[in-house]
């Protein structure tokens, strides 16, 4: 251990006078992409300003700024002939040449954000990586792009094998696959154990890809994996959770109980923010100054939840409910209500002053029921107006940990319940988080970024966080935990 450490700080003392030598500002926001030309010279930078810089490096300074993309610039790429290419979170791929203030070529035809890109060996063709499950080759002499399809969720990276004879991909989906570019031939597949999000390849043909899981996996040219690097020994922090992680979120209210918007606004507003799913959970009956739902309503919801989802494109509602704790732990629906659920969150929201025992009791009463999901809130604190519950949270945890149930990490800035500390010890436990807005009403999709931030603090992974993974795999876990605690 010590070892590594003294190997650490040997890296940082070798690598800071360089960083500080190499200081370039220029961008309004954080930057997402960065390219170096093949002579070294220069430098171009993408940032979620939607913006990209030319820099020159022996000035350090900047050269040229590039605006163009209507959304955050995710790759840059220089090509073999001294133009740059930027592509972004508008779907769109701009070929600059230095100086001139407007692309000169764009290439569309992605359907969703662009995040790599890669240039061939002999500078003719540009492959492109994008969120909407391809990649493209555009031949930079013009003519149509050939479509690199079968990946089953985004494709989040992408590299020419040195030869240039095949085009490697990485996917969410958790698979690579090198697609033979020259004749035909199936492109070989490779599973790994996590989503992928990037991938470079050595010169002798040896791909690295990073996965979400914060390991590096190498595999041989031919796909094999040959070995794997925890992100620890490879000298780096691991890779902790973002907000552009969190594909949906678990905790949201409609106006059909205390929110103050109907589903569908509710669903394009989580959809704007970037979500692909959320989950509807309104109050449950016994919270009257809630708009609590009795079982009957839950039906009529649930047609008008169907409804829209027939309405919206590329995102999915799911029927759920914040369910009320009751003092005694039981839960404010009945059992066959809760199994006709998509997921639930099960939350207090009366008799705060219990004693530590009782309130203890009662949380992990709730926990046990095959139907929960979710602890919402689980201190029940309000920053604004009183302090958290007696409740045993190392309790809570054991039994989190026993039953597979997430605890939230409650995003909105009057809760951020649980913090930064529970958080971290609920990790430690093997406990999924949940980071969830608990929206009310559009604007409180924004808060994720503040819950997000308390799930890094306490070094969650992608991994960590239930509401990273797709509807699907959602609705699985849910399944597999019913099963489990039920049996
Ligand atoms: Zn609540
Ligand atoms: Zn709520």
């Amino acid at each position: 251990m010590m070892f590594r450490v003294l190997a650490v700080c040997t890296l940082l003392l070798s690598i800071v006078p360089h960083i500080a030598q190499a200081q370039l500002r220029g961008h309004g926001g954080p930057v997402r992409a960065l390219a170096i030309s093949p002579d070294g010279t220069q430098a171009v930078s993408g940032s979620f300003d939607t913006s990209a810089i030319r820099w020159s490096l022996p000035k350090n300074a900047a050269e040229q700024v590039l605006r163009f993309h209507d959304g955050a610039v995710n790759a840059a790429a220089f090509l073999t002939d001294g133009r740059i290419a930027t592509s972004g979170e508008d779907a769109r791929i701009a070929i600059w040449t230095p100086g001139a203030p407007q692309p000169s070529m764009v290439l569309a035809g992605h359907t969703a954000p662009v995040v790599a890109l890669s240039v061939s060996p002999d500078g003719t063709t540009l492959a492109s990586a994008s969120w909407d499950h391809t990649a493209r080759l555009w031949p930079l002499g013009g003519g149509a792009p050939r479509l690199i399809e079968g990946h089953a969720q985004n494709v989040n990276g992408v590299a020419f094998a040195p030869d240039g004879r095949a085009l490697v991909t990485a996917g969410y989906d958790a698979t690579l696959r090198i697609s033979p570019l020259l004749g035909g031939g199936a492109p070989v597949i490779t599973t790994l154990p996590t989503p992928l999000n990037a991938v470079a390849v050595a010169p002798d043909g040896e791909i690295v890809t990073a996965g979400a899981d914060g390991k590096v996996y190498v595999l041989s040219a031919a796909g094999e994996v040959t070995g794997e690097i925890e992100a620890a020994a490879a000298g780096t922090l691991p890779a902790l959770v973002q907000q552009s992680d969190l594909l949906g979120d678990l905790h949201t209210h409609s106006d059909w109980s205390d929110g103050r918007t109907d589903i569908r606004t509710m669903g394009l507003a989580a959809q704007q923010r970037g979500y692909r799913y959320m989950a509807l959970t309104d109050h449950t009956q016994s919270l009257l100054v809630a708009g609590g739902l009795t079982p009957e309503r839950f039906r009529l919801r649930a047609a008008e939840i169907a409804r829209v989802n027939r309405e919206l494109i590329d995102f999915r509602i799911l029927a759920g409910a914040e369910v009320d704790i009751l003092a005694d732990g039981r839960l404010d629906l009945p059992d066959e209500v809760l199994e006709s659920l998509d997921l639930v969150v099960a939350s207090v929201h009366t008799a705060f002053d219990q004693s530590r025992a009782v309130m203890t009791e009662r949380v992990v009463r709730a926990l046990r029921s095959p139907h929960v999901d979710v602890l919402g809130h689980p201190t029940c604190r309000r920053l604004d107006r009183r302090e958290g519950t007696a409740v045993d949270l190392e309790a809570v945890i054991a039994e989190a940990a026993r039953s597979g149930t997430a605890l939230e990490i409650n995003s909105s800035p009057m809760r951020l319940d649980l913090n930064d500390t529970w958080a971290r010890q609920a990790l430690a436990a093997g406990v999924l988080l949940a980071v969830d807005n608990d929206a009310h009403y559009p604007a409180e999709f924004g808060y994720a970024r503040y819950g997000s931030a308390i799930a890094r603090r306490a070094g969650a992974g992608v991994a960590n966080v239930l509401n990273t993974r797709s509807a699907d795999e959602l609705l699985a876990h849910c399944r597999q935990r019913t099963a489990r605690v039920a049996g």
